[in-house]
């Protein structure tokens, strides 16, 4: 099919009100916050690489953009330490493991593991440059604006439900201290990436930020570039081995689109070069990608015939 704006606008609109109705899965119970955050929230968006904006639903709701920000973080520290050393470093192989999952690191201790699990994306936290961690934490928090070209800001009330919460996440960052693959001090890591997870998006900004790496690092919104256009083809690669966590092979199969998902309810998936496709809703299945948005955001893709496995 091609992709023009009408056929965009429909396939957008089909998804929301085909999805509106569907039920199952669950808020993530872990985080106190999004535990209590509406479950009959739904939005669904597309960006062009051009900017040109498309939603249906609840689009204007802030949410925590959780795991999503993982993406953001890889892109920041890929361009300050090069490629090859992100790699080396922190790795670039699917773990076949649950986001949260101590096994990889302490199984294997010393081996790179993805930066789209919390693992490796605490290692990629202890790469971005910066003498403390309020240096860290401004980078991140500018890089996230620039990818959704306006200000991002935290929620406090997210990042203090998460600072109270996040025992397993700070064992994580210990084992990799102690595996070699923590670059800074663990807990400055931690907390730092935790606060990366509780900023809030809308998934109108979620499109935005996915146009920004359909556009080949170029935010379509303000024209600003957010990221080297040679970084973005290992950004995709990893979103497309990890981005679902366990379920990326089954997502790579069936869509065939790059995605991330993070769980405050959040997907985005790209189509390089063309569009970003942003679902918003808050219960997630048992591997912790919102039920909803997967739907939607697979219509979408499926509608307009967008597979980066597919010849264009
Ligand atoms: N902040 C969450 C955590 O570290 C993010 C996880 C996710 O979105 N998958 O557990």
């Amino acid at each position: 099919m091609r992709l023009d704006r009408s056929a965009i606008e429909a396939a957008v609109r089909t998804a929301y009100t085909d999805h509106r109705n569907d039920s199952g899965g669950k808020n993530a119970g872990y985080i106190p916050y999004l535990a209590s955050v509406n479950p009959d929230l739904f939005g669904v968006c597309a960006m062009t690489a051009d900017g040109a904006l498309f939603e249906a639903g609840d689009t204007g709701f802030e949410f925590a953009l959780e795991s999503i920000s993982k993406v953001f973080s890889m892109a920041w520290a890929m361009e300050k330490v090069g490629l090859e050393t992100f790699q080396e470093k922190v790795g670039a192989d699917p773990t076949g493991e649950p986001f949260n999952s101590v096994i990889s690191v302490a199984l294997h201790g010393d081996t790179p593991v993805s930066p789209l699990v919390n693992a490796g994306a605490m290692s990629t936290v202890s790469l971005i440059p910066g003498d403390t961690a309020e240096d860290k934490w401004e980078a991140i928090l500018q890089v996230q604006s620039a990818f959704a070209g306006r200000k991002i800001s935290l929620s406090d009330e997210v990042n203090d439900s998460e600072q109270s919460t996040n025992f397993h996440n700070r064992a994580i960052a210990w084992l990799l201290y102690s595996g070699g693959t923590m670059y800074s001090d663990p807990m400055e890591a931690c907390d730092v990436y935790t606060r990366q997870c509780s900023t809030l998006v809308t998934a109108r900004d979620l499109a935005a930020m996915g146009a920004s790496i359909a556009n080949r690092g170029i935010n379509p919104l303000t024209g600003d570039r957010v990221v080297s256009a040679a970084n973005i083809p290992a950004m995709l690669a990893e979103m497309t081995m990890e981005g679902m966590y366990t379920a990326s092979g089954d997502w790579a199969y069936r869509v065939g689109l790059p995605g991330k998902s993070g769980v405050g309810g959040g997907i985005l998936a790209i189509m390089p070069g063309k569009l970003a496709i942003a679902g918003f809703a808050p219960p997630l299945d048992e591997v912790g990608n919102s039920v909803k948005a997967q739907r939607a955001v697979a219509q979408v893709a499926a509608a307009l015939g967008l597979s980066i496995y597919k010849a264009s």
